[in-house]
C-alpha cells in the first residue's frame, strides 16, 4: 500500500480504540482502510443534519473571521468563493458580508435545500464537487473547512479544486492535526475508564483521514498548489458537541491548549504546528 499524500510504499498498521488504521512513517498520515464509501457519507450527512449545526456554526465565528481576514488580503474586486461541505452556508453568509460572490457544494440535500434559500439554486450544487461541473478558472477561493477528513479521494477533491480556481486563486483547508490528537490519545488512553466514569468523553478525534502538516505539504505540492503556508487553526469556542458535562472544563482545556500551541510555535521559529487543527493555504500557480 502506497501513501496517498507522500507516495512512500511502508505503511505501517495502528490500533487506535480496536479500530484498525494505517499510517505513514514518513509524513504520519493517518487512515482507515476499510471505510466503505457509504459509510463515509453516512458520517458526513450527520455533521450536516443531525449535529447541533447553529451551535457548531457560532463555535466557529472566530475562525471564520479569521480566513475571511486572510483572503481580503488577496482579493478586491469581483469575487467568487466556492465552500466544499457548505451545510446551512453559515461561513458563505459571511462571506457574502465580506463582498464575496457565495457558491456551494454539499452532499445533504436538507443543508443544500436551506442554502439554495439563501443563496439561490444556481450556486449551491447537491452532490460531491468532482459531478458539480464548474467551469474552469472560475473561482477566486475554493474552501474545505473540515470536509477532507471524509474523503475518499481527498487528491481528486484538491485536484478538481485547482482545475475550477483561477491562476492565483487560493484553496483554504481545515483538518484535525493528527500529531496533536496521537499525543492526546496516548496521555489519555490509562485514564480512560476513570474519566468514562466521570462521564468525560474523548478528548481526540480520529476520521477516516487524518493528516499532519507534512503530509498536507506534499499532498497539495502533489496536485500541483504551491505557496502552501499552514498555520495552527483557530479553535472553537465553547463545547457545541457537549464533549463533557463540565463545560467549564472544556472552555479551559481549549485554553490551555491554544496558548501551549502558541508557545511551541513561537519557540520553534514556525516550525512546531502542533495544534489540535490546521489551517493551510495555497495558491495555483
Ligand atoms: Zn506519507
Amino acid at each position: 500500500m502506497i501513501c496517498p499524500c507522500c507516495d512512500s510504499p511502508r505503511m505501517q498498521s495502528v490500533s487506535i480504540d480496536n479500530t484498525v488504521y494505517r499510517q505513514c512513517p514518513q509524513c504520519r498520515f493517518l487512515f482507515q482502510p476499510f471505510v466503505t464509501t457509504a459509510r463515509r457519507e453516512s458520517v458526513a450527512k450527520h455533521y450536516e443534519s443531525v449535529d447541533p449545526h447553529r451551535q457548531v456554526a457560532e463555535s466557529k465565528t472566530a475562525f471564520f473571521r479569521h480566513v475571511l481576514q486572510h483572503l481580503d488580503r488577496f482579493h478586491a474586486a469581483e469575487k467568487r468563493i466556492l465552500d466544499v461541505g457548505c451545510g446551512y452556508g453559515y461561513f458563505l453568509e459571511e462571506a457574502a458580508d465580506h463582498g464575496w460572490l457565495p457558491f456551494g457544494v454539499d452532499i445533504s440535500s436538507e443543508a443544500v435545500k436551506q442554502s439554495r434559500g439563501k443563496f439561490g439554486d444556481a450556486g449551491v450544487f447537491l452532490g460531491k464537487l468532482a459531478g458539480s461541473g464548474f467551469e474552469s478558472d472560475r473561482f477566486d477561493a475554493v474552501t474545505f473547512w473540515d470536509v477532507l477528513v471524509f474523503s475518499q479521494s481527498p487528491f481528486t477533491e484538491l485536484a478538481e479544486g485547482l482545475r475550477i480556481l483561477k491562476k492565483g486563486g487560493f484553496v483554504g483547508i481545515r483538518v484535525r492535526n493528527v500529531l496533536f490528537q496521537k499525543a492526546l490519545y496516548n496521555l489519555f488512553a490509562p485514564f480512560s475508564s476513570a474519566a468514562h466514569r466521570f462521564g468525560l468523553k474523548k478528548p481526540y478525534v480520529f476520521h477516516p483521514n487524518c493528516f499532519s502538516p507534512k503530509s498536507m505539504h506534499f499532498l497539495l505540492k502533489r496536485v500541483g498548489f504551491a505557496g502552501i503556508y499552514i498555520e495552527n487553526s483557530p479553535l472553537t469556542t465553547g463545547d457545541p458537541y457537549g464533549h463533557s458535562r463540565a463545560g467549564s472544563l472544556t472552555r479551559l482545556a481549549k485554553r490551555l491548549t491554544d496558548s501551549f500551541a502558541k508557545r511551541m510555535l513561537q519557540l520553534s521559529r514556525g516550525k512546531w504546528i502542533w495544534g489540535p487543527s490546521l489551517l493551510i493555504w495555497a495558491q495555483k500557480p
